[in-house]
């Protein structure tokens, strides 16, 4: 099992028993547990296999057996019976943003409220208002978070996938006789959200796939179990599927479970003009008419993806592109974009060190972008008015900046620019003295507070930062948080068109739970010849400078180009 699932269910006790009142203290050392497991470097499987547990720090006695527990059946008897006291819609509660344990402690008790749907009738009815601690605003924010809610339900966000999917893929590579493993579906296709994992297996030998698969041991239940598919439920319930194909009609399954279902549609229809059947089971000629099993008919070639579109008389589609969003076309026209690649990319241009809210020193983060085969990085910490991030006012950054300059006058392991994630202040002004912005050599401008300001107002206030004359970049421009929070609304065209006459850059911030901009953003961003984009990874540890894929990715769906990447050129910055 992995750490992020016992972090899960210590926290989710902590919830719970914050919502059945439970003595503050107990609360908080599960709480506490948790930070400790999340940052833990080992297995906590291996810690608890040898019986060590009770030395971390952090753990005692009582949760040590819990995680005993947890690590043989997924759950613990405090979790059963909290979750059995309490309504099961409570966990949803949990997951409204602004809501927390205590008020919904507060909305169960007052009001009877156990799940999403009463919760939005009795705010539609404006009776949570007259609750204490709630108010009007609250009621409103409660509406719309409801609304989000429904609208991502059932949908993991990439950052939660990521590491199952991963894991999941090493495994089945592993597995004897396979030939070849992928990771399918919308995550393949680079989405911010997936509805389930989709895992596609060339091999002769299906009985050891379906074996290993089923046997994970992450696993919370084998939903089915068949010859040459097998579907899971992880634990965390994320729902995982592998399918095993022989080696020759390996491409044609691959891109049928690749989708999307559109472009799945587009391609099929252009198959069946050509006298071809294209399915997951291989692309078919067929005899004549209509009619006959998928199967029917001689086998094309479809041992790749390249061969599949090579059928209907395309080049090969990136699947980011495959949205049925005109790819099809502009393939047809050979014009499809050339698109950025991982390996384009030379320069990591926005990182946290623990001179604000970072793990490591700028020497660190900096062999550690060399280990990744990048040329230049800057440091881009927070500044003054994030308190909560430990922000650096103009003193510490001039320090900063003089470390940077001894480090890049030694044996530097990649040039260090000096930088500065600044604070787009309330009214538009940077959290920044002049001469000091003045003297840096990349500034990434960001908005993290008084996130809730109308579209107007916030329209104006990005203007006048971008109109400062000081900004390289404007950083993770919505400030959106997949599954979590909407970015917020301004107007994109005005703000879009001020950066390309300003020359400053769109940030495409490459964090699983960000990936903002997104693709149609992107999209847009491209449509001003001279707009440009970075993708960065805003790394606070030198194993987040690992996540630059996922903003690549994101580029890639945006359609974008390795011209069009700042940091994807060879010269500055
Ligand atoms: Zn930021
Ligand atoms: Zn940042």
């Amino acid at each position: 099992m992995e750490n992020g699932t016992y972090v899960a269910r210590l926290e989710e006790i902590a919830d719970l028993l914050q919502v059945t009142g439970a003595n503050p203290f107990r609360v908080r050392a599960f709480q506490k547990a948790a930070r400790v497991i999340d940052g833990m470097a080992e297995d906590l499987d291996t810690v608890l296999a040898e019986g060590e547990v009770t030395a971390v720090d952090g753990i005692g006695k009582s949760i040590a057996e819990d995680l005993r527990q947890i690590r043989e059946r997924g759950s613990c008897d405090l979790l059963d019976e909290l979750r059995a006291s309490l309504p099961d819609g409570i966990t949803d509660l949990l997951r409204v943003q602004g809501l927390g344990p205590k008020k919904v402690k507060a909305l169960y008790e007052e009001l009877g409220i156990g799940d999403l749907d009463a919760l939005e009738a009795r705010a539609s009815e404006g009776r949570i208002a007259g609750l204490k601690g709630f108010g009007a605003r609250t009621e409103e924010k409660i509406l719309k978070e409801v609304e989000r809610l429904r609208r991502t339900a059932g949908r993991t966000p990439l950052a939660e996938a990521w590491p199952h999917a991963e894991r999941l893929l090493g495994l089945l590579r592993e597995v004897s006789g396979v030939e070849r493993a992928e990771i399918a579906g919308s995550l393949r296709r680079g989405r911010e959200t997936v509805g389930d994992l989709d895992f596609v297996v060339a091999s002769r030998e299906p009985g050891p796939v379906m074996e290993a698969f089923a046997t994970d041991g992450d696993v919370e239940e084998v939903v089915a179990r068949g010859d040459t598919k097998t579907t899971i439920r992880l634990s965390g319930g994320l729902s995982a599927d592998v399918r095993v194909v022989p080696p020759e009609v390996f491409g044609a399954t691959l891109h049928h479970f690749t989708g999307s279902k559109e472009h799945n549609v587009a391609i099929r229809s252009r198959a069946l003009k050509r006298g071809l059947r294209v399915s997951e089971w291989g692309v078919f000629r067929r005899d004549g008419e209509d009619g006959g099993d998928a199967t029917d008919g001689e086998l094309v070639a479809c041992a790749t993806e390249e061969d599949i579109f090579a059928a209907v008389g395309l080049p090969f589609i990136p699947p980011e592109l495959r949205e049925d969003r005109g790819e099809i076309g502009a393939a047809e026209e050979d014009r499809l974009p050339e698109l950025v690649t991982l390996e384009d990319i030379v320069a990591d241009l926005h990182m946290h060190t623990t001179a604000s809210d970072g793990r490591h020193s700028v020497a660190r983060m900096a062999e550690a972008a060399r280990d990744r085969g990048l040329k230049r990085i800057a440091i881009t910490d927070h500044s003054r008015s994030l308190t909560v991030a430990n922000g650096l006012d103009a003193r510490r950054l001039r320090a900063q900046m003089e470390e940077i300059d001894a480090y890049n006058a030694g044996d530097p392991a990649v040039r260090v620019l000096k930088g500065l994630e600044v604070d787009i202040l309330e009214d538009g002004a940077l959290d920044m003295d002049d001469d000091v912005l003045a003297a840096l050599d990349w500034v990434v401008g960001s908005v993290h507070q008084w996130m809730g300001q109308d579209p107007q107002t916030m329209t104006e206030r990005l203007l006048r930062a971008i109109g400062s004359g000081f900004l390289h970049a404007l950083g993770h421009p919505t400030g959106r948080l997949v599954g979590r929070r909407d970015g917020f609304t301004f107007d994109v065209d005005a703000v879009f068109d001020a950066c390309a006459d300003a020359g400053v850059a769109l940030e495409v911030n490459a964090s699983p739970w960000r990936v903002d901009l997104d693709d149609r953003l992107i999209q847009r961003a491209l449509e001003r010849d001279r707009l440009m984009l970075t993708i960065n990874t805003d790394a606070h540890s030198t194993a987040e400078l690992g996540q630059m894929h996922f903003g690549v990715r994101m580029a890639r769906r945006g359609g974008c180009p390795r011209s069009r990447v700042v940091n994807a050129q060879d010269e500055s910055p």
